[in-house]
């Protein structure tokens, strides 16, 4: 890594907390109903405006709407909120702007609009383009939308596409999730997100499963179907950059990148995180109305943690071990006190000898062999 590692700044997300619709594995902070959302796109411009000087005499590198449904907003909705953001904050010239979005948002009318705006990636949650899958995780679309979406926006001009996918869901089989990769190569898309089917706590599929109504996702499946995902990606010219991202050359996300770089960047909305490249890290509230409320007195409703050592320690271990680019040694050797080091010097020597950990060029990685078991391997080295 280089000197300008732990350099402070440059990424805003924006967390737009609305879905048409809740899928069945989902936990995430949104609300189905949209009728605050005008008062809640006013506090959001009101939250930017209120962090104005948070990252003064820095520059934006990316800009990033999660949620929630971004694509759930009309164009002109989204352009208010990038143009706020952007009245605020000096920027790059050539600032990533990414929208999240559905596939049954992506008409030809809305992705008109969008191409004349300043989004210039999309990451789309198409998951599957099997029916049964998509039933399984309650989307709002189905395999039909899946595969003409990606299509449309390629003729609207977008070339910076992701999608996301998931594997291991109890509907699809190792047969099945090969034809879903064989769609998306043909589908010519640079970057793709993958995950295994989770089970959440308090979600519809946990219902379903204790109930029996469902099978429970199988580890050795999910496992199988990782090592295949990675094989056939890197096969059709796509690196495998972290654990559940892949992406062509020259398509890696800037704005994900440098999460994983320990960069600084600040989280707008509801529920969103933020964090000051150091030792802070803050979160706003998890409530629509409250968060409403408490800017409409102008204050923003979060809050601030500042991270021990020991926790510092740790979340540089779980991003980077997940990374092709892994831990920095000599970063590591900067920033923390010999107390802390040696009981990480002691754990990492009976990985390293046992090949589950390398150390390559002064970084400390996990073979790509072992990523599917990546959290469990960083977790142990975790300083408690
Ligand atoms: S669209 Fe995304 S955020 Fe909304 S319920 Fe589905 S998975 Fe969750």
């Amino acid at each position: 890594m280089s000197s300008d590692f732990f350099r402070a700044f440059f990424m805003i997300y924006i967390h737009i907390p609305f879905c048409k619709q809740k899928c069945s594995y989902c936990n995430f902070h949104f609300s189905t109903s949209l009728n605050f959302k005008d008062e809640m796109l006013a506090a959001m411009k009101k939250e930017i405006f209120l962090r104005k000087d948070e990252l003064q005499n820095k520059n934006l590198q990316s800009l990033y709407f999660g949620g929630g449904t971004p694509s759930i907003l009309s164009v002109d909705e989204i352009n208010s909120l990038i143009d706020e953001t952007l009245k605020h904050f000096s920027f790059d010239k050539d600032i990533e702007i990414t929208l999240e979005a559905n596939p049954d948002d992506l008409d030809k009318s809305f992705l008109k609009g969008l191409s004349s705006s300043y989004i210039n990636r999309l990451s789309i949650g198409t998951q599957s383009f099997f029916e049964e899958d998509l039933k399984l995780m309650n989307r709002a679309h189905n395999a039909s939308e899946a595969e003409g979406s990606i299509k449309r926006a390629q003729d609207f001009g977008f070339e910076n596409l992701s999608i996301d996918l998931i594997y291991g869901s109890p509907t699809s089989n190792l047969e099945i999730w090969k034809q879903n990769l064989k769609k998306t190569i043909a589908l010519e898309v640079p970057h793709i997100s993958s995950y295994a089917l989770t089970v959440e706590p308090k979600t519809a599929l946990e219902n379903w499963i204790s109930k029996g109504k469902v099978a429970n996702p199988k580890e050795e499946e999910q496992n199988e179907e990782f090592y295949y995902l990675s094989d056939f990606l890197k096969d059709h010219g796509f690196d495998h950059y972290e654990v559940s991202n892949f992406a062509k050359p020259g398509f890696y996300s800037r704005h994900n990148s440098s999460y994983w770089k320990y960069k600084e960047y600040l989280g707008i909305g509801p529920s969103a995180h933020s964090y000051n490249g150091h030792d802070t890290r803050s979160w706003n509230v998890a409530n629509n109305q409250q968060y409403i409320k408490k800017l409409n007195s102008n204050i923003v409703a979060k809050e601030t943690e500042i991270l021990s050592l020991e926790d510092q320690f740790n979340e540089m271990i779980m991003i980077g071990l997940r990374t092709i680019w892994g831990v920095d040694l000599e970063s590591l050797n900067h920033k923390f006190s010999d107390k802390i080091l040696d009981t990480f010097q002691n754990d990492i020597k009976s990985k390293v000898s046992n090949d589950i950990l390398v150390v390559e060029n002064n970084h400390l990685k996990i073979p790509e062999k072992h990523w599917f078991m990546a959290d469990g391997i960083a977790s142990d080295l975790f300083i408690v």
